[in-house]
């Protein structure tokens, strides 16, 4: 894993565990993230622990064989990418209520309830099956700049709209087969299980979510269209390694084919919006004349 050239590494990882004291392993790990220098986001509850974060390759190292002592995280599942710098300006260590935020009146434990685990190959040839329905785990505007062909974009903000938005928009399909995907599958782990509970008969989620699809050198991202978005300083990364890659998303100033996500310049606004490079020339990069003028104006106040 340590072949490449690249100086830094982005890890993405997750696991469903019962933790104790989610307060007190978040305080010694953030300790330790600090003396390391490795940054990025960690959430810790109750039900387990997910993070993603940067470092240089001796740092990543040293984080991970201190993950790997810890009996809980011995087999902690890690996905990793090169990169020429970091991915995060600050470490994150926050203990949390939920890994995935649902807040269902009966939450799911995806160790006793979710749905069926597919590796890439075989979400790939399930994809192309006829009957099936494949949805996107994700929020709308990661789905606006990329996400496997066909895919139902699910009209939420955020995760704890899902159950909401399924139970009025899915119900019909309790007897297809379903297919959900999200970034790198921890989403997935608890909307599998929810649509399981919700009577959907037959589940199924992509095993490692896009990036570990992208990855795959049998698929290598086939049936991906356009990038898949990050949550890191990167905003989006390429899934589609064929000669099928296509661009998803549509400048919102000029409408043009675009997938770069950049924030409005205005600080009271900052609305992430799709733009190309002309654009964001052009528009000083605010996402309104609106916000242009607001800022222009309050310069010269
Ligand atoms: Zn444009
Ligand atoms: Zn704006």
């Amino acid at each position: 894993m340590t072949t490449g050239e690249a100086p830094y590494r982005i890890l993405l990882y997750y696991k469903f565990i019962t933790i104790e004291n989610p307060e007190a392993l978040a305080r010694e790990h953030l300790a330790y993230c600090k003396k390391l220098g490795v940054k990025g986001r960690i959430l810790v509850a109750p039900e387990g622990i997910n993070g993603t974060l940067s470092g240089t390759v001796e740092q990543t190292e040293a984080y991970l064989r201190m993950m790997r002592q810890i009996p809980l995280f011995q087999d902690l599942v890690v996905k990793i990418d090169e990169s020429d710098k970091h991915a995060f300006h600050k470490i994150f260590v926050r203990p949390k209520k939920e890994l995935v935020t649902f807040r269902l009146e009966e939450d799911v434990n995806p160790n006793e309830l979710t749905g069926k685990h597919l590796k890439p190959k075989e979400f790939y040839e399930k994809l192309q099956q006829e009957d099936v329905i494949v949805l996107d785990g994700r929020n709308y505007y990661e789905y606006d700049i990329g996400h496997f062909r066909g895919a139902i974009r699910p009209e939420v903000e955020s995760t704890k709209e899902f159950p909401e938005w399924i139970r009025n928009n899915l119900s019909e399909y309790k007897d297809r087969p379903i297919l959900t995907y999200c970034t790198g599958g921890i989403r997935c782990e608890k909307l599998s299980g929810f649509l399981l509970k919700e009577g959907f008969t037959d589940v199924s989620q992509l095993d490692g979510g896009i990036v570990t699809y992208g990855k795959d050198p049998e698929v290598e991202g086939r049936l991906f269209d356009g990038k898949c978005y990050v949550f890191d300083e990167r905003v989006s990364v390429p899934i589609n390694r064929t000669d099928e890659d296509i661009v998803v998303g549509s400048c919102h100033h000029c409408g043009k084919p675009e997938d770069r996500y950049i924030n409005c310049a205005n600080d009271y606004c900052h609305l992430q919006h799709v733009c190309c490079e002309e654009c964001e020339e052009a528009h000083n990069s605010f996402c309104s004349k609106e916000c242009e003028e607001k800022t222009l104006r309050s310069l010269e106040a």
